[in-house]
């Protein structure tokens, strides 16, 4: 099958079955998602819910804020992942905004990555789910359904991804193409055992259809076991690291 008409499938389940997919996490405005973005790196959307409420009840504006201590935001997010990182970036983006750019949140990839916290894929999301503008958001989801599907080739890096997606997507739907894989990876094409038996993307689906013949079903095999291998040699090491460390 060729890439574009794994596309052409690829677009036309999704706009048939999920027209309307869109983020998991709760907001209510820009500075609402982009403090749930910044937030929901490494952790779960579920757990970001948990946590915003209250967060966005005590800084409800950019101005609010950029007045709190490392301390105070801390306390409140202290149960999301590296909250002591995302403390410092929180407080950084909401200074840097009042500072240079007049408290509003920049419309722009390349401004919104200025400010802490604020990587590429964190600006695709504002920029994506804002404005609806054409841009592709890598997560790890994304990168690991887009390459299974087939929609990638060789594309090793998650700016490599990116590019990808974008040059073969239609680009009025690149901001939604990233919700669908999402929702894809999160609970179809999850990263440990796919549930491919009931997956409705076989008929397309560049890993399933090398799982269909004998040459694949090896090839898979041993990358699986590779993969095995080196997690076990990077255990081994860790433990050796530690024993020193102790000595
Ligand atoms: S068929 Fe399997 S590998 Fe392919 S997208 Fe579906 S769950 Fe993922």
């Amino acid at each position: 099958m060729l890439r574009r008409d794994r596309y052409k499938a690829f677009v036309e389940y999704f706009s048939t079955h999920q027209p309307e997919a869109e983020t998991e996490l709760v907001y209510s405005n820009t500075y609402e998602l982009l403090v749930a973005v910044i937030l929901s790196a490494q952790c779960t959307d579920k757990r970001i819910n948990l946590v915003t409420p209250n967060f966005f009840q005590r800084y409800p504006d950019v101005i609010s804020l950029s007045h709190a201590t490392q301390e105070e935001v801390f306390e409140l997010i202290r149960s999301v992942s590296y909250p002591n990182n995302k403390s410092k970036h929180l407080l950084g983006m909401a200074r840097m905004l009042m500072n240079d750019f007049h408290g509003e949140i920049p419309s722009t990839v390349e401004d919104l990555q200025k400010l802490p916290g604020v990587g590429r894929k964190t600006a695709n999301v504002i920029v994506s789910v804002i404005y609806n503008a054409p841009a592709m958001a890598v997560d790890t989801h994304v990168f690991r359904v887009a390459n299974r599907i087939g929609l990638t080739q060789n594309a090793l890096t998650p700016l490599a991804v990116e590019k990808q997606l974008v040059k073969f997507l239609p680009e009025e739907l690149i901001y939604i193409a990233h919700h669908w894989l999402i929702l894809h990876g999160r609970y179809i094409c999850v990263a440990r055992n796919p549930k491919c038996e009931i997956c409705p993307l076989t008929h397309f689906c560049k890993y399933y259809q090398q799982l269909q013949t004998p040459s694949g079903l090896r090839r898979l095999e041993t990358e699986k076991r590779k993969k095995i291998r080196l997690q076990q040699q990077k255990k081994i090491a860790a433990q050796l690291k530690k024993i020193e460390v102790q000595e």
